[in-house]
């Protein structure tokens, strides 16, 4: 049996896509469910990647399928192709399984040679037509048949209107176009060699092999390397009777949406032409009409339109994007697909259709993707503005919005003058914890170094501050306070405008459109539906009151985890520095005073506003677990001052002093020195005050009638042995403040893994712990043996980038290594699970917000994901789509 390498328009349908390309089965659906669609047939992908695989030769069989298609047409339109007393013209168009914009142009009017031409002159009675029509076709197939470079028919179009003194091309004449004809069959005779072929069927025969060729065509490839698309699908070829929407004025084209495209209103919208052909209406030669005005001016062809616009959408259950030409008042439908939306638009429309009955809510919550939703939430530039300014740099997109204000290089000065009221842009050639102040008074933050997961890009997310990261370009002067980027230098004070969305920076004030949770019902609607859907709760990181309300507005169900070393930031700096000097001193009472006297009441008064907006739902609070050296002065610092100061002869005996308690808390490598549980077993003071300040928090909160359910969290774990030693001396704190308080709260202890050792030996640790938060960050830093921020500066973005290296398929700080890193988590669930029933597992790392980890939480059964409340309706999404996902496969 030969293959069937042709469809009839009739023969297809719109599930056929992968066969007839999505062009091709659209035409043919529309065709089956009864639309004016001139008459055609599609040769296959299958044709095309036979073609490319066999030395560009046509399979066995295709061209005679074809011609017998034409004959079939012919049949239908009772015309010839290849008739020269009346012909037969037909369009040859391409069309990939997915639309792949600027990919081959299509060709109109094939079948016109100099003979024909004169026949369609006689036949329409419009000479003008009849040149411009075939002007097209020499034009066209030049182009893309023949490689011509597109600018020098566009010359010889400038020649003829300065010729005949005009303006824009409908002015031309019939005799300037038989002219113009003339001139681009002679331009094609001089750059190729060759005549424009007068048979029509050399025409079909090699516009069929110019679209097979395209696929592999330069554009092409780029395109798809750039947006993921395979390379090994192929594209069909339709080949349709032409319309013509330029027979006078009577005749028209147009482009129409079923729906507004950017804002989702129910309501055509669109344009058109009079007296155009293809993509006149698009190439902005001259101003189209707005849809609407059709009613009046063709009242057949709107009626008829508007028809087939429900029609279609009730068909596709989704909004079109269609294609029209009119030629005597009757219209043609040419195209339709699934059209291009803003995230607003695509929310309204999702829901507009669950309450028209067209979709289920499941529907419309596959449809939203979840940067869609990042999009809507954060305020963005407009784009308009955008485009009359340009770009001054561009660095990383580490964290969404726009944000506009003066430049400062360091945080004291940033808080400085935001505390004076003005809008600040804190820049910088990466951050430290030191520079967390000036963060969180930033409207947003720009980075010279780092990666999407350094320190800048983590806390800006964190935060929901617009960040622009890694920005390479820029070659910041601190000591000058100033930066120069492409020969531009901007000044302490100047002002500047970062989209973190895109990694743009903008010179100058960009207005933003500014959007809120609030006034965006629908989007609301879209996630209550997403809540009804998915299986794994929403948590979020937060860090004080404020955080934890923003999180529950977003809809969190609770902190997945609260940073205790945050509360010792800031002013609070130095009373931890008193703090930690002490014990370094070995002044234990000096120690314990100060914990007790002035560290107790502030981190008591924490907890409790965190608690209290928290009512009812549960809070897992981290102890401490940096190492102590980052709340001290840096150690080069010291050392130069008290460097500077010798050379002045002068000393100052308490630096000097600080000077050497820095050294000797000095790691090589701090990231796997004295942290976390470490810190709390050898210095068990810092954990029994944040444990006695959590529980006197949490009893003060329940006897005002708040529903409190602190969850203890002590990090680091790598053997069981670790909370065997802690985890029942803070047990007795607990118990302790509950009964000098005189009341019982709900608590759970429980700890990090982030060590692999600790996910390998899960199964004992869950004997002890009562639930398990995964720390991916570090869990991913440990099981690869890469530290992050050093790695992502040097070679893991390498690594991940497809054109470069190309060893990772992602960046495994963004997305979960599943794999490896997956594994161990894996592995940690079900041993956990096995030793204790009951075990409460979250993530409470980075990827708690990002949806292909989330997929993947959801898939190991998790019980929740944790992520900055600014992430939390992107996870509530992205937790349904888990659901969805999985019924689907
Ligand atoms: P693209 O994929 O770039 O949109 P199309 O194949 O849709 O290319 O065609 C380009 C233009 O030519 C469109 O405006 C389309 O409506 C028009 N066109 C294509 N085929 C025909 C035809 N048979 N009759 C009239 N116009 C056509
Ligand atoms: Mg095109
Ligand atoms: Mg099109």
């Amino acid at each position: 049996m030969t293959t069937k390498w042709v469809y009839a328009f009739e023969e297809g349908n719109a599930a056929m896509r992968d066969l007839l390309g999505g062009k091709g089965a659209n035409l043919a659906e529309m065709t089956g469910i009864g639309l004016p669609v001139p008459p055609g047939f599609i040769i296959t992908t299958e044709a095309c990647l036979a073609y490319l695989n066999q030395g560009e030769q046509f399979p066995e069989g295709m061209w005679d399928q074809a011609v017998t298609a034409m004959g079939e047409l012919a049949k239908k339109m009772n015309r010839q192709f290849g008739d020269n007393s009346d012909p037969l013209l037909v369009s040859v168009r391409s069309g990939a399984r997915f639309s792949m914009p600027g990919m081959m142009d299509t060709i109109l009017n094939l079948g016109l040679n100099d003979e024909a031409v004169k026949a369609l002159e006689a036949r329409s009675g419009d000479a003008r037509f009849a040149w411009d029509a075939y002007r097209r076709l020499v034009q066209m197939f030049g182009k893309v048949v023949l490689d011509i470079e597109g600018h020098l028919f566009e010359e010889l179009l400038d020649r003829i209107k300065a010729e005949e003194g005009i303006q824009t091309d409908p002015e031309i004449s019939a005799q300037g176009w038989q002219k113009v004809t003339q001139w681009f069959k002679d331009l094609i005779k001089k750059e190729t060699g060759e005549e424009f072929p007068q048979d029509p069927w050399q025409q079909l025969e090699r516009a069929v092999e110019a679209v097979f060729k395209s696929w592999n065509g330069k554009r092409a490839v780029d395109y798809r390397n750039a947006t993921g698309i395979s390379h090994d699908l192929g594209t069909a070829v339709n080949i349709q009777t032409m319309v013509f929407g330029n027979v006078g004025w009577d005749s028209g084209s147009g482009v129409a949406f079923t729906r507004d495209p950017s804002t989702g209103e129910r309501d055509l919208f669109g344009e058109y032409l009079f007296n155009a052909q293809g993509e006149d209406v698009v190439s902005g030669a001259r101003t189209p009409t707005e849809v609407h005005h059709l009613a009046e001016e063709a009242p057949e062809a709107w009626k008829t339109l508007s028809t087939i616009s429900d029609k279609l959408e009730k068909h596709y259950r989704n909004m079109q994007d269609m294609e029209f030409t009119i030629e005597n008042g009757k219209l043609w439908m040419l195209q339709t697909r699934n059209g291009k939306r803003t995230a607003a638009a695509e929310v309204k429309i999702a829901v507009d259709m669950v309450d028209e009955g067209l979709i289920s809510q499941e529907e419309a919550v596959s449809r939203i993707e979840w940067f869609q939703i990042d999009q809507l939430l954060h305020p963005r530039f407009d784009e308009e503005e955008v485009a009359k300014v340009g770009v001054l740099a561009k660095g990383l997109n580490a964290s969404p919005g726009a944000a506009v204000g003066k430049v400062y290089f360091d945080a004291d000065t940033a808080e400085e003058k935001a505390k004076a009221g003005e809008a600040v842009i804190l820049v910088r050639p990466e951050t430290t914890p030191d520079d967390v102040h000036g963060m969180l008074v930033a409207e947003g933050i720009l980075t010279q170094h780092g990666g999407a997961t350094s320190h800048a890009a983590v806390v800006a997310r964190q935060l929901g501050k617009p960040c622009v990261a890694g920005c390479e370009g820029l070659r910041i002067s601190l000591k000058e306070r100033q930066f120069e980027a492409d020969g531009t230098v901007v000044k302490e004070g100047d002002t500047l405008s970062l989209d973190g969305g895109t990694g743009r920076v903008f010179l100058g004030v960009i207005p933003t459109v500014a959007p809120s949770f609030d006034d965006q019902p629908e989007l609301q609607r879209i996630l209550d539906w997403a809540d009804q859907i998915r299986r794994l709760e929403v948590w979020a990181n937060a860090d004080d009151p404020d955080q934890a309300a923003r999180a529950r507005r977003y809809g969190a169900q609770g902190i997945g985890l609260c940073r205790t070393e945050h509360m010792f930031l800031g002013d609070r700096t130095e009373k931890f520095q008193q703090a930690v000097l002490a014990a370094e001193r070995g002044d234990r009472d000096e120690f314990q005073r100060v914990l007790d006297d002035i560290l107790l009441p502030l981190q008591r008064e924490d907890f409790y506003g965190i608690f209290k907006v928290m009512d009812g739902l549960p809070v897992i609070i981290r102890l401490l677990d940096p190492p102590l050296h980052e709340f001290l002065p840096a150690l080069e610092e010291l050392v130069e001052q008290v460097a500077i100061l010798k050379t002045q002869g002068k000393s100052d005996p308490q630096k000097e002093a600080l000077l050497a308690t820095v050294r000797d808390m000095h790691e090589f490598n701090p990231m796997l020195g004295l942290r976390g549980c470490r810190l709390g077993i050898t210095m068990p003071e810092l954990n029994t005050m944040q444990v006695r300040a959590i529980f006197e928090a949490a009893c003060d909160a329940a006897k005002e009638g708040t529903v409190v359910k602190p969850e203890v969290m002590i990090p680091l774990t790598s053997h069981v042995n670790e909370l065997n030693r802690i985890q029942p001396l803070l047990e007795d704190v607990a118990k302790t403040v509950m009964k000098e308080k005189g009341i019982e709260v709900e608590y759970k202890f429980g700890t990090m893994i982030e060590i692999p050792r600790a996910a390998l030996t899960a199964g004992e640790i869950a004997e002890v712990a009562q639930f398990f938060s995964f720390g991916t960050n570090d869990l991913t830093q440990m099981a690869f043996g890469i530290s992050r921020d050093d790695a992502e500066r040097k070679f893991l973005l390498r690594y991940a980038d497809p054109h470069d290296l190309n060893i990772l398929p992602t960046n495994p700080f963004q997305a979960i290594d599943q794999i490896g890193v997956g594994r161990l988590m894996q592995m940690a669930v079900d041993e956990g699970r096995a030793a204790r029933p009951d075990l409460e597992v979250g993530i409470c790392g980075e990827h708690g917000g990002e949806a292909s980890s989330i997929d993947f939480c959801h898939r190991i059964g998790l019980d929740y994901v944790s992520c900055s409340p600014f992430r939390v309706p992107v996870a509530r999404l992205a937790a349904a789509h888990a659901v969805i996902n999985e019924k689907r496969s």
